[in-house]
């Protein structure tokens, strides 16, 4: 009993860990709830209000200030009180500004403090806001906002403890000019004024899970928890894309237990967005150009949807525990995949995943193999590689496969409950897997080995592969196309899925020329391929070869989308020759007005 109160402590001590990517001490005091009131002005880019942060004392401490995490904000006036209604004036110091932590907000706090509010406005240049003009998003009508917080984002637009370890509920007023529409990670209701919307956050959530879009957005719903909000030309599409939220989510309830956030929304971004996804609780912000037409991109609904269990449910104390969050979701994400789609679909995205893992581990210092990463002094904007999601993923393959299944579906189930709305990091997942698995079976513990997976670089040897035979057969059919056994239009791929596509032109040799691009093109015509994953791949290889009809398109998907997944390697084959170099600041030159921060800043990097 003693020595598990002792473990007990020890963990909880593990768990509020000092974040190296915030300045704020809730080591002493944190944030309970927060209540925003928010005004949103596009002619300005700036939002302007106040918040006010309930704050509770760690027991045994008296704090004598609250310091908070900024970025650019403009702070006016800070207020103290001691009953939660009656506020006073409190000394305030803005730090100097570090060029990834952003400055700390020291306030002097009374004895006995209950809250502090605090007026401020944000800066145009806000690292985790996006302003669009119309003719950026789809319509071209009315003006655009989104916030992306994750990772170390929230401090430019909420002054607040912006560290994944501390967790609060919300409330919100957000005032809009009309006709446009907000919507946030919360439940949203109406109000009686015209443009003022109000929101609640029952679920305590980490700051950067704080989201708040505005514009000509639309809802259609799919099923009675699930829905749409699009700008009025995307939400019948995206509906029709993503009909099968509600199955998923279904899916998932039935393997690990209930979805605990009530409605589940995607929003569709303008084209500029620069993930994938984001998995904001209720709302998942989402890229238009996962509307393929034939739900053959919908993993990324699949991804974003399982976070509500890992990551928003149990989410990574530090950025450093990052794989707790995404290597379990890609786990769930495929896991879903094969519930809703079938086996075939989940191996196919586990054999391309790996893939893509083993050829970005060549790549890489040993130390950015690890799955838990130590990130002093890194951006953590940085450390988005494979190994978090792929390596991540195998982790828990591993497991599943010497538990087996049933056994080890059950444990996960156990960890998402036992651990519901907490912040954990590595060593509390490692202590939970030892008790509640590894110290029942001697032979299971002795088979896997725990240690390599977490501190050792690359993967561990004899782990579990998953082959699909459907794109070894696509590799073959590249292997005879590309030695000219077989005839471009003899291909079968009326019958390939995107992944097959996919295979197929990703297992073509690099150095095909560009006689050889224009048969396939001519036969199947991938450069104007509606598929933006394929059209992503088809392009890379058209740089590589030096294909000039593909050229134009480029051009255009290049100014158009602003998704980093997909413009980043375009720009990388361009940059190796000295004619591309060129094709490359010419383009960029036009697209990067359009570009959001977190994309230019990557490009301008490279452009250097
Ligand atoms: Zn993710």
């Amino acid at each position: 009993m003693l020595l598990n109160l002792i473990l007990v402590l020890l963990l909880l001590q593990q768990s509020v860990r000092h974040d190296p990517h915030s300045y704020s001490n809730p080591q002493q005091i944190r944030i309970e709830h927060t209540d925003l009131n928010l005004k949103v002005d596009f002619d300005k880019k700036q939002l302007h209000g106040h918040v006010t942060h309930k704050l509770k004392t760690v027991e045994g401490q008296s704090p004598t200030e609250l310091v908070l995490d900024t970025r650019r904000l403009n702070i006016e006036r800070c207020e103290v009180s001691t009953d939660g209604s009656n506020f006073t004036t409190a000394k305030h110091q803005l730090d100097k500004e570090d060029h990834i932590l952003g400055s700390a907000l020291r306030i002097a706090l009374p004895q006995n403090v209950q809250s502090v509010r605090i007026y401020y406005h944000t800066s145009p240049e806000a690292s985790g806001l996006q302003w669009l003009n119309p003719n950026q998003t789809a319509d071209k009508k009315h003006p655009f906002l989104f916030s992306q917080s994750q990772a170390i984002h929230a401090r430019s637009w909420i002054p607040t403890q912006d560290t994944p370890g501390v967790r609060f509920t919300y409330d919100a007023f957000i005032d809009v000019p009309a006709p446009l529409q907000p919507v946030m990670s919360a439940d949203r209701h109406e109000t009686k004024m015209l443009g003022r919307y109000r929101f609640n956050l029952e679920q305590p959530i980490p700051a950067y899970l704080l989201a708040l879009a505005v514009g000509d957005i639309h809802f259609q719903p799919i099923g009675k928890r699930t829905g749409i909000w699009a700008e009025p030309s995307v939400v019948a599409k995206a509906a029709k894309e993503f009909e099968d939220m509600e199955l998923m989510l279904e899916a998932v309830e039935s393997m690990y237990g209930p979805y605990r956030w009530g409605r589940y929304d995607v929003l569709i971004l303008p084209p500029s967005f620069p993930f994938g996804g984001m998995e904001n609780p209720r709302m998942t912000f989402a890229t238009p150009t996962v509307l393929a037409g034939d739900k053959s991109l919908v993993s990324l609904i699949a991804h974003e949807m399982a976070h509500s269990w890992s990551g928003n449910l149990v989410t990574n104390a530090t950025w450093s525990d990052f794989w707790l969050n995404e290597g379990f979701t890609v786990y769930l994400e495929r896991r879903i995949l094969e519930k809703v789609y079938g086996k075939e679909r989940a191996e196919m995205e586990a054999q391309i995943g790996r893939n893509i893992l083993e050829k970005s581990l060549k790549t890489m210092k040993p130390k950015e193999q690890l799955l838990y990463i130590d990130l002093k002094g890194i951006d953590p904007d940085d450390n988005v590689t494979d190994v978090p999601y792929e390596k991540g993923f195998l982790f828990l393959l591993h497991l599943e496969k010497l538990a087996g299944r049933e056994r080890f579906d059950a444990f996960l189930k156990g960890w998402f409950a036992s651990h519901a709305f907490q912040s954990v990091t590595t060593p509390i997942f490692v202590a939970y897997l030892k008790k509640e698995l590894l110290d029942k079976d001697a032979a299971l513990a002795n088979a896997f080995p725990l240690e390599e997976w977490i501190n050792k670089p690359g993967l561990p040897k004899d782990i579990p592969t998953v082959v699909s035979p459907a794109l070894g057969k696509a590799a073959g059919f590249a292997k005879g196309w590309s030695g000219n056994a077989v005839l471009a239009q003899d291909l079968p791929v009326k019958k390939w899925s995107t992944q097959e596509w996919l295979y197929f032109l990703r297992s073509l040799p690099e150095s095909l020329p560009a006689s050889k691009l224009k048969e396939l093109d001519d036969a199947h015509h991938l450069t104007q391929s509606g598929n933006n994953e394929i059209l992503a791949q088809w392009l890379e290889m058209a740089i590589r070869a030096n294909y000039e009809p593909a050229y134009p398109r480029m051009e255009t998907f290049l100014i158009s989308i602003g998704r980093r997944l997909y413009v980043k390697p375009l720009y990388e084959a361009l940059l190796k020759t000295p004619s591309g170099k060129e094709r490359a600041k010419a383009i960029y030159a036009k697209a990067r007005p359009g570009y959001h921060s977190i994309t230019s800043g990557t490009i301008d990097e490279m452009m250097k």
